[in-house]
């Protein structure tokens, strides 16, 4: 369904969630900037894995690693060497693509149909830059792309700081960049994007176990958010697919509108790889010392990887629809609705005066304030009340908070529920209570 997506990405545009970055240039094919809207939705799909996978827990702490890092960690890492797509070029238009996208045969340009390409070559993903004032070469740094690099170089330090004990976790977001050969498919494959990592430390043997149950888990946290259960599936990698560090890799899979499946998130056993390859470039000691069993090892690492961008447009596409609703005159017209889970929902209420009436202003001015020290909240008084109500539907908001001339005698306002529509006259200094308990 190509359309749907085209109404999605039209809605957040439209609506100011997401649209192209530095659109007044012409726009740049692989950067989206997340506007008002779409800024809330991001914090609040990151606070959601933060609060499951940290908050929540007593086994994982938080990492805040820098961006560019030693370029000795990408040496070690193996990812100067082997962090590469097959690019080939089109002979004919010498438009670039990803030589495992045109597998098949024939092999025919996507773009003017033509069969000759050239020989693939390898093509490094990383995107280099200089540190200092100097081009000469010797401080070529990179953007991190991947943020799991930041917990292997810290493990030692935040073990001993943090004082924990083998299984742990460290868990970080952050913006991670890839020179991606083909981006696109709207904030589904982007040169600079966001990532929501977490490298779970085990002891070797018990490994296996481990990946097992963070796969369960993190599929529990996408249903618990809203993401319909037949639109994901679980996917092993082949073992020609593995990446060089890992012994088994699960993808969660999600049926986006535009391939029959696409990676959501990826569930590594990245194995000891990547604290033995610090530890031999680094010099440094990266065993763990168990002191229950006197044991000194390399822990082994489980590490559910997620884009903060690619799991929006799943949370997206499952809570956008459209239907008919019936109109205030009998009749029906279409509404279009984002059912997003409330922790997700960029607003939580709209405070709306039935009118810009002198009276009613400050009344629904004051049902704004109490407000809106508890969730984020919209006030918004132009147009028809009917309209007003299509506006946040189309965006998520749950509730709705009507302030009319009744609230002026008997001190209660309208609550209308985003899902159902229904309407429920509720007295203001029960307000907060009524709207926590369903948020
Ligand atoms: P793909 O096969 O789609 O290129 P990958 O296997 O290279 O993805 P990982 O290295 O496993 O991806 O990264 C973990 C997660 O980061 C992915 O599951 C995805 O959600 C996200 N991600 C990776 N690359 C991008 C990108 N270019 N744009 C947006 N999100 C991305």
């Amino acid at each position: 369904m190509p359309d749907l997506m085209e109404q999605i990405t039209s809605l957040a545009k439209r609506r100011g969630i997401v649209f192209p970055s530095s659109e007044i240039y012409g726009g740049l094919r692989s950067s989206w900037d997340y506007g008002p809207l779409g800024v809330e939705l991001k914090r609040n799909v990151k606070d959601a894995w933060w609060r499951a996978m940290v908050q929540l827990r007593d086994d994982v702490v938080g990492l805040d690693a820098a961006i560019i890092m030693s370029p000795k960690v990408w040496e070690a890492s193996g990812h100067l060497e082997v962090f590469t797509d097959p690019l080939v070029e089109c002979r004919n238009c010498h438009q670039r693509f990803r030589a495992d996208d045109l597998e098949g045969d024939p092999k025919t340009c996507p773009n003017c149909g033509n069969h000759t390409f050239t020989d693939a070559r390898n093509f490094n993903l990383m995107f280099r830059t200089h540190m200092g004032p100097v081009e000469d070469g010797a401080e070529d740094v990179y953007l991190r792309p991947e943020t799991a690099q930041g917990m292997f170089v810290d493990f030692a330090t935040v073990q001993q700081t943090a004082r924990r004990k083998v299984p742990f976790g460290i868990a970080q977001i952050g913006k991670a960049f890839r020179n991606e050969i083909t981006p696109g498919n709207f904030i589904f494959r982007m040169r600079e994007f966001e990532q929501m990592e977490m490298e779970y430390f085990v002891k070797p043997g018990t490994d296996e176990e481990w990946h097992e149950y963070w796969i369960q888990e993190r599929l529990r946290w996408f249903t618990e958010l809203g993401v319909r259960p037949d639109n994901l599936r679980l996917r092993d990698h082949d073992a020609d697919e593995l990446s060089h560090y890992s012994k088994r890799t699960v993808d969660i899979e999600y049926r986006f509108p535009f391939t029959d499946w696409g990676e959501l998130e990826g569930i590594a056993n990245r194995t000891d790889f990547d604290l033995k390859a610090h530890e031999r470039h680094s010099g440094e000691d990266l065993t763990y010392f168990d002191p229950e069993t006197e044991e000194r090892y390399h822990p082994y690492v489980i590490e559910p990887a997620v884009g903060v961008d690619r799991a929006i447009l799943a949370f997206l596409i499952d809570a956008y629809r459209v239907e008919e609703a019936p109109t205030a005159k009998g009749g029906t017209e279409k509404r279009t609705l984002l059912a997003l889970h409330t922790d997700l929902a960029p607003i939580k209420a709209a405070v709306l005066p039935l009118s810009r009436n002198d009276r009613l202003v400050p009344a629904a001015k004051e049902v704004f304030d109490l407000l809106k020290p508890h969730w984020m909240c919209d006030y918004d008084d132009a147009g028809s009340i009917g309209r007003r109500y299509r506006r946040q539907d189309e965006v998520g908001t749950p509730f709705c908070v009507t302030v009319d001339f009744d609230t002026l005698d008997d001190r209660a306002a309208t609550v209308r529920d985003r899902d159902s529509m229904a309407q429920e006259r509720i007295p203001v200094a029960s307000l907060v209570e009524h709207l926590r308990e369903r948020l």
